[in-house]
C-alpha cells in the first residue's frame, strides 16, 4: 500500500521578483506603479478606520462590487473579488481547469510564471504553447485538444498585446472551454476583452488593482464574466472562508475605481514615460517587443542581462532578470516615474 510519502509532491514555487528595502533605491523589478494611488483612497481609510478592525467584513464586499460593476457597465452578478488577481486566478484554476478528463490546460511559453505553478499545486494538467519567434501568440496554435486556456493579454514579460479579433479567435476555437484572459496590464494601451462578454458565455476576464490602481499592497483583484462563471466561482471560494476580502481593501478598492479621473492621469503618465524610454533604450543600444505594459522587455545588442543586472543593483537600480532559457538575454524594466527612469539611463551609460 502507498504510504503517505507517496503522495506528498515537491512543487518548485513561484519566485516574486526581490522587494529589497533601501531608501535609496530606484525600484523597476516588479511592475508596481510609480504614483500613489487616488487621494480618496485614503480619504476612505480615514472614513471608515473606526469600523474597520471592529466589524467583520462584508462577506458579498458589496460596496467595491458595486463599484466595479458600475465602471464597466455589468451588474453585479457578473463579478467576483478577490485578494489579489493571483487569488481569483487560483480560485479560477479550481473551478474550471480540473476537468475530470484530465485534458491540459494551455498557457504560453512565456508567460506569467505562476500559471504553471498553480497546475502543479491543485494536479491540474497542463501544455505550454511557445510564442513565435517574435514572443507573438499565435492563435492557431490554441485549437488543439484542451481542457481550458489562460492568457496575459499583453503578456508578461515580453509585453505584446493580441487584439480582440485574435482573443475571438481563441473563443470561437474553444466553445467548450473556459478562456480565462488575464488582463493585469490592459489599463496601458490595450483593448479590454470586457467588451465581448456579451457574445461569448466561455470567457473570463482577470483585473487587478495593484498595476494601474496603484494598490499591490492592498491585494485586490476581480473577474467579470457571465453569470453562470461567475457563480461557480463563488461557489468554489465560499468553501474557502480565508479569501474573503478585509473591510479596508473593500472601501479603498471602491474608492480607486470610482475616481476614473485620476486613473486616467496616472496610466497616461505611465504610457508616456514608456514610450520616451522606448527611445532612450534604442539611443543606448537595446531592443525590445513593443510593449503595451507598464515594462519594456529589452535586450542589449552587446552586453549580456545578467551583467546589466548585477551593475544596476550594485547602484540600487533594480529591474528583473529571468534565468530562463530563451529569455536569460533580456531585463524586464518596469515603467517608473520620469526621475527614476533618468536615473536607469544615467547608470546605463556608465554600464555600457
Ligand atoms: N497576472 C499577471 C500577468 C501578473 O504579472 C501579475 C502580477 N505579478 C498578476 C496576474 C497578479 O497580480 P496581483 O495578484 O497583484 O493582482
Amino acid at each position: 500500500m502507498a504510504g503517505w510519502r507517496e503522495n506528498v509532491r515537491e512543487v518548485e514555487p513561484y519566485v516574486a521578483g526581490e522587494q529589497p528595502k533601501q531608501t535609496d533605491m530606484v525600484k523597476l523589478n516588479t511592475n508596481e506603479n510609480p504614483y500613489p494611488p487616488s487621494p480618496k483612497v485614503q480619504e476612505a481609510l480615514e472614513r471608515t478606520a473606526a469600523n474597520i478592525l471592529r466589524l467583520y467584513p462584508d462577506p458579498t464586499a458589496d460596496e467595491l462590487v458595486t463599484a466595479i460593476a458600475d465602471r464597466y457597465n455589468v451588474i453585479k452578478s457578473q463579478v467576483f473579488v478577490g485578494v489579489g488577481s493571483d487569488d481569483v486566478i487560483a480560485m479560477a484554476f479550481l473551478t474550471f481547469f480540473n476537468n475530470p478528463e484530465k485534458k491540459p490546460v494551455l498557457f504560453p511559453d512565456i508567460s506569467y510564471s505562476f500559471y504553471d505553478v498553480w497546475a502543479e499545486c491543485f494536479r491540474i494538467p497542463y501544455k505550454t504553447v511557445p510564442l513565435n519567434e517574435n514572443f507573438e501568440i499565435c492563435t492557431e496554435d490554441y485549437r488543439q485538444p484542451n481542457g481550458g486556456i489562460i492568457f496575459p493579454n499583453p503578456n508578461a514579460p515580453t509585453g505584446l498585446a493580441i487584439g480582440l479579433d485574435a482573443i475571438k479567435e481563441i473563443l470561437d476555437a474553444n466553445p467548450d472551454q473556459v478562456v480565462i484572459v488575464d488582463e493585469a496590464y490592459v489599463d496601458f494601451g490595450t483593448d479590454s476583452a470586457i467588451s465581448l462578454l456579451d457574445n461569448y458565455e466561455n470567457l473570463l476576464v482577470v483585473q487587478t488593482f495593484s498595476k494601474s490602481r496603484s494598490m499591490a499592497g492592498m491585494r485586490i483583484g476581480f473577474a467579470i464574466g457571465n453569470e453562470e462563471l461567475i457563480s461557480c466561482l463563488m461557489n468554489v471560494r465560499n468553501s474557502f472562508n480565508s479569501y474573503t476580502m478585509n473591510c479596508t481593501a473593500i472601501a479603498m478598492g471602491a474608492a480607486a475605481v470610482r475616481d476614473e479621473e485620476y486613473f486616467r492621469e496616472t496610466t497616461q503618465k505611465i504610457i508616456e514615460t514608456r514610450e520616451w524610454a522606448k527611445k532612450e533604450l534604442t539611443a543606448l543600444g537595446f531592443t525590445y517587443p513593443d510593449s503595451k505594459a507598464n515594462f519594456i522587455f529589452a535586450s542589449h545588442k552587446s552586453v549580456a542581462a545578467e551583467e546589466i543586472f548585477r551593475k544596476l543593483r550594485e547602484r540600487h537600480i533594480y529591474v528583473r532578470y529571468f534565468n530562463k532559457p530563451r529569455i536569460n538575454n533580456y531585463l524586464r524594466i518596469t515603467i517608473g516615474t520620469r526621475e527614476e527612469m533618468q536615473k536607469l539611463f544615467d547608470a546605463l551609460k556608465e554600464i555600457l
